[in-house]
């Protein structure tokens, strides 16, 4: 009889269990169809052992194959006569806490299956696969082909546990469950867990009678067992599929189950050992192309956003503002995360494109996730309505959110933020899910769909998810992001530290105007005269060049000062200092001594030339036409050439003294120094 709820001590009928010490000797208890399997029968129990039971050249062999091993590495097979004929038999053995469970599970001829061709040519196609979809049509058109189940799936899990069938081989005796969806409840944690020990479950029919164990009071614990009867909410759940017989196979990705290959028969279906040791080879197989595929498929995305990453070579060149980034990007970025707005938030200022929140908002939502997020890597979610840091926000439009730490310092730090928008989504689900307890590992209640609409559930509220690989790429493109901002706010500070570099340099001119001329007429003034005298008496030590001074002073100048106004008196030194600075050689120099004298260096000049100058000048300067000036100005030169044993001051000295004799001989006059400066 089937018993109502199946306890762990059940296995089902078609092999049998011996239950021995952990030293492989004494049988402590074997399921109760072991001596019609074996086709002996049994004594009691307490006087049995391994050796008894399988001879002791076979228990022998099994107790050396566990030593210091959790289960048997490969099976062992033998045979045993019986009256009519051989019978083979397979042994597996594992351990389970303080005991070996030892399997023995009968072995048919095998018949019509013609395994290692078959199965050969199979794996050959599924390493050759370029396509996820192909691979997986194949995988399950290989497997239905083997194991001639009804119907053989698989189903992958999404981050949320739920399965969802996403290719399918069928025969036509179950109906179809393609693109169905099963609840994260159908594979509890601990199912979940099982799996990753042992990669296969099989139940050869679920209605087929369990078999308890003699005596029951040493039932072994079955957990890992391949026998063991299904648990009561397993039989309902296969049963409301309308199913009888059932393989299935995990598929292992690098971070937990990534799917399973699922076969279901409506009747009871026997799959040899042999059988499903290949069913899992191409499982395996294809597993393993499945990865390499996401993983080539993965890089090829992260290689369209490093190519959409131009910014750091360009950056340097012509460094654009986040505004310009983010004009110049936001499309390509939001095609590239599928996203429908995307926003920047640097130093308090917003940028945004496409569908994004508020500035408002995204102030708040930034200081929120400065607040609570505190590692470097991105922060994200699918159902921002519902999530504690957000859901006070008021985000109706946005429902899917990734962000990505800008660090430009370890004070500053800047925000790229992707939106996307509700995707409501329609689940066909299998059985009636329950939905309260997504992640439970409670055995959920299941029923058969009442009616056609209860099998759909409308998902609002959730955005598209976030996949691990966009979210790698969002890194990637925020440390670019934060190297080509950084390198506009240097580029920017640049340009500053340019203006005020600028600015320094017309002060500097300003101040060299300042120290070198003289702010009334223009001319140089006497400490500019001054260096250049003495420059000229070097380089005329040197070289003996010749050259000479000639120092003027207006006549009565203060007459004019007192008829005219001292205004006026300003206006005849500048209009005196044009008239003469413009009649001079371009090598020959004019400065302002004082008040109203001048001196004028000219180079190149003998006193005879030094003579012809100071004459041109006077007579030019009576030329000058002021208005308001009444009289012609006059001037009184002293001229004089250098001597071997000048200073600048005994020069000048020497022309100031012809000078003043040139205006006690009457003004209006030039004198030449003597030689001794008389
Ligand atoms: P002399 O023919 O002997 O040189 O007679 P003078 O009046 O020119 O000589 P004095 O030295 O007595 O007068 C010079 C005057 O020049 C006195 C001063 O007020 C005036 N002066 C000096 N610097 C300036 C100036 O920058 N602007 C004006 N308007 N007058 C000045
Ligand atoms: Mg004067
Ligand atoms: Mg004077």
């Amino acid at each position: 009889m089937h018993p109502a709820h199946p306890s762990a001590a059940h296995i089902q009928p078609f092999g049998a269990v011996i239950a021995v010490d952990s030293a492989c000797r004494r049988v402590h208890s074997v399921s109760a169809n072991l001596g019609a399997i074996l086709d002996i029968s049994l004594p009691e129990p307490d006087q049995l052992s391994l050796a008894c039971l399988l001879g002791k050249r076979l228990s022998q062999r099994v107790r050396r194959a566990m030593q210091g091993r959790e289960r048997l590495l490969a099976p062992i097979t033998f045979v045993r006569p019986t009256d009519s004929r051989n019978v083979r038999y397979q042994i597996h053995a594992l351990r389970s806490g303080e005991q070996v469970l030892v399997e023995i599970e009968p072995l048919q001829a095998l018949g019509k299956w013609r395994l290692l061709g078959a199965v050969n040519e199979r794996l050959m196609q599924l390493a050759d696969a370029t396509h996820q979809e192909a691979l997986l049509d194949n995988l399950v058109g290989a497997i239905q082909e083997l194991t001639g189940y009804d119907r053989v799936v698989v189903c992958h899990f999404d981050s949320d546990w739920h399965g969802f069938t996403l290719a399918e081989a069928r025969e036509g005796r179950l109906p179809t469950i393609l693109g169905q969806h099963f609840p994260a409840s159908d594979f509890p944690v601990a199912l979940r867990q099982a799996y990753e020990r042992n990669a296969i479950r099989y139940i050869q029919d679920v209605k087929a009678p369990a078999v308890g164990f003699v005596p029951e009071t040493a039932a072994p614990s079955l957990e890992d067992s391949l026998l063991r009867a299904p648990a009561a909410d397993r039989v309902r759940y296969l049963q409301a599929l309308e199913v009888r017989g059932s393989l299935s196979l995990a598929m292992q990705g690098d971070s937990g189950l990534w799917g399973m290959v699922v076969c279901h028969a409506a009747a009871s279906h026997p799959t040899p050992p042999p059988v499903r040791d290949a069913a899992r080879a191409l499982v395996q197989m294809a597993t393993q192309r499945l990865l390499l595929l996401r993983a080539r498929q993965e890089a090829r995305y992260l290689q369209r956003v490093q190519d959409s990453l131009v910014l750091s070579s360009t950056a340097r060149k012509a460094p654009q503002s986040p505004a310009q980034l983010l004009r110049a990007h936001a499309d390509t970025w939001m095609t590239l995360f599928r996203a429908r707005g995307v926003a920047l938030w640097i130093d308090g200022n917003t940028y945004q494109s496409g569908s994004s929140p508020s500035p408002t908002v995204t102030r708040q939502l930034v200081k929120r996730l400065a607040r609570a997020h505190d590692h470097s890597g991105p922060w994200c979610s699918r159902e921002l309505a519902t999530n504690p840091l957000t859901r006070s926000l008021a985000m109706n439009k946005q429902c899917g959110l990734l962000a990505v730490p800008l660090p430009f310092s370890l004070e500053a730090c800047g925000w790229l933020l992707f939106f996307r928008p509700q995707q409501v989504e329609t689940l066909y689900w299998a059985m009636q899910p329950s939905f309260n307890q997504p992640s439970s590992s409670q055995p959920s209640v299941l029923t058969h769909p009442s009616s056609p609409a209860a099998c759909y559930e409308h998902v609002v509220g959730k955005s598209e998810a976030w996949q691990r690989v966009e979210r790698l790429a969002a890194v990637d493109l925020g440390e670019d992001l934060t190297l080509a901002i950084s390198v506009y706010e240097i580029s920017k500070l640049n340009g500053c530290l340019e203006q005020e570099r600028k600015a320094l340099a017309d002060a500097n001119q300003r101040l060299e105007q300042l120290a070198h001329f003289d702010p009334l007429t223009q001319v140089w003034n006497r400490y500019r005269i001054e260096q250049a005298i003495d420059a000229e008496l070097v380089a005329a030590k040197r070289y003996g060049a010749q050259f000479g001074l000639l120092l003027f002073d207006v006549d009565h100048f203060k007459e004019i000062n007192d008829t005219h106004g001292h205004a006026l008196g300003d206006d005849v030194l500048v209009a005196l200092a044009r008239l003469v600075e413009n009649s001079l050689r371009g090598c020959d120099h004019l400065g302002r001594w004082g008040g109203e004298e001048f001196i004028v260096l000219a180079k190149h000049a003998d006193t005879e030339a030094l003579i012809g100058l100071a004459e041109r000048l006077r007579e030019l300067i009576t030329t000058l036409n002021v208005e308001g000036l009444s009289k012609p100005l006059t001037v009184s030169v002293g001229v004089t050439e250098w001597q071997l044993d000048d200073s600048c001051k005994s020069m000048v000295a020497r022309a100031d003294k012809a000078m003043y004799r040139a205006k006690h001989k009457g003004r209006n006059r030039v004198e030449v120094a003597t030689r001794k400066g008389s």
